[in-house]
């Protein structure tokens, strides 16, 4: 199991060389940084443990890049012990050849010691791309890690590859899907969002970590960036408003975090609003996920109440998946 932490939270860690842009989609994710400012932010020189305050809350620990992990005076077991995944961040934008042997030495690595760690590898920086460049890049590193594993026996390591930017919604994607691998329940979460989908003619449903953005489970229709986007944003709207009306958020970093046991319903938020050809209906779970849905035209404001009375069966049932929306729910197998 990835879940001997002391906290016993599914952890991930995020590595790649100076500069691949490590600092910047921590702070772009989880503490909302704007992606133009991460430009004055600096660089990664330290080894940076932070505890996110969210549904999972995982930890993302950001390594220096020119550190040798696998040097005998480095604790390796006590980082590689509890991870469950491992996230290798590369410049897409510049040279990254030395990057590659560092990443494929690293896999190697893991594989004889680790073997299952999800090493996740971001492509990072692909804003500045054309689109053939992109995807050649793209190609090319995924090329060269996998005749690195084959070369070495490991046809089926654990290793995938994103596309990322910190100015779109890609590495909200990315990291989505990297943290759906680490959610054993997540087969229950989609089959229960199935049915909701199924019931009220719901185009999308996502259940969204509220404060990162990451969705944790969606139907699994097939999904396109577009109404991850439009539900995403509009998250937005919900957490200036829950400030106001909502949940106890959780405190700031340091600050000793609190248990939600469950979902009060009485300060539940709901909302329906119709955004552009669409209806969008959110609806808070508990103290971190809130479910978004997205339908079409054709839905009208007076279905209203069939979804709400459906959305409150799937939040009866997330809560027999989640008995306890903390954090011992959450180990990965
Ligand atoms: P670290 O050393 O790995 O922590 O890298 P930083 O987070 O300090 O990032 C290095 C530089 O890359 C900064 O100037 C960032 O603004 C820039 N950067 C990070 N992510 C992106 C991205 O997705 N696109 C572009 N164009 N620049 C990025």
């Amino acid at each position: 199991p990835n879940s001997k932490a002391g906290d016993g939270k599914p952890r991930l860690l995020l590595m790649g060389q100076r500069r691949s842009g490590k600092s910047s989609i921590s702070s772009v994710v989880f503490h909302k940084l704007p992606p133009g400012e991460t430009l004055y932010l600096e660089t990664t020189t330290h080894i940076k443990k932070e505890s996110m305050h969210s549904f999972m809350d995982f930890q993302v620990w950001d390594l220096p890049g020119q550190f040798n992990y696998f040097d005998p005076e480095f604790d390796v077991e006590n980082i590689f012990d509890e991870i469950g995944a491992l996230i290798w961040v590369i410049d897409a934008q510049d040279e990254y050849l030395e990057a590659i042997g560092r990443l494929n030495q690293t896999i190697l690595n893991l594989q004889s010691r680790y073997p299952s760690i999800n090493i996740e590898v971001f492509v990072h920086k692909v804003d500045g791309l054309s689109e053939d460049y992109k995807s050649d890049t793209f190609r090319d590193i995924i090329q060269r890690v996998q005749d690195e594993l084959s070369d070495h026996g490991y046809e089926n390591a654990p290793v995938s590859f994103y596309q990322t930017s910190i100015y779109d919604h890609s590495i909200f994607e990315a990291f989505s899907k990297v943290i759906q691998k680490l959610i054993p329940q997540l087969p229950t979460l989609e089959a229960l969002l199935n049915s909701l989908c199924a019931a009220c003619r719901i185009e999308k449903a996502y259940l969204f970590d509220i404060m990162s953005k990451i969705y944790i489970a969606t139907d699994t229709s097939p999904t396109d960036i577009g109404s991850y986007e439009i539900c995403s944003d509009y998250i937005d709207v919900v957490i200036d408003i829950s400030e106001i009306y909502g949940w106890d958020r959780p405190a700031e970093e340091g600050k000793k975090e609190l248990i939600e046991t469950g979902n009060n319903d009485a300060e539940s938020l709901i909302t329906m609003e119709r955004k552009g050809n669409n209806y969008l209906y959110l609806r808070e779970i508990n103290k971190y996920l809130a479910l978004i849905c997205l339908m079409g035209d054709d839905s009208p404001q007076d279905k209203k109440s069939i979804i709400d009375y459906n959305v409150g069966v799937f939040q009866a049932a997330l809560k027999q998946v989640f008995p306890r929306a903390d954090r011992e729910q959450l180990q990965p197998e």
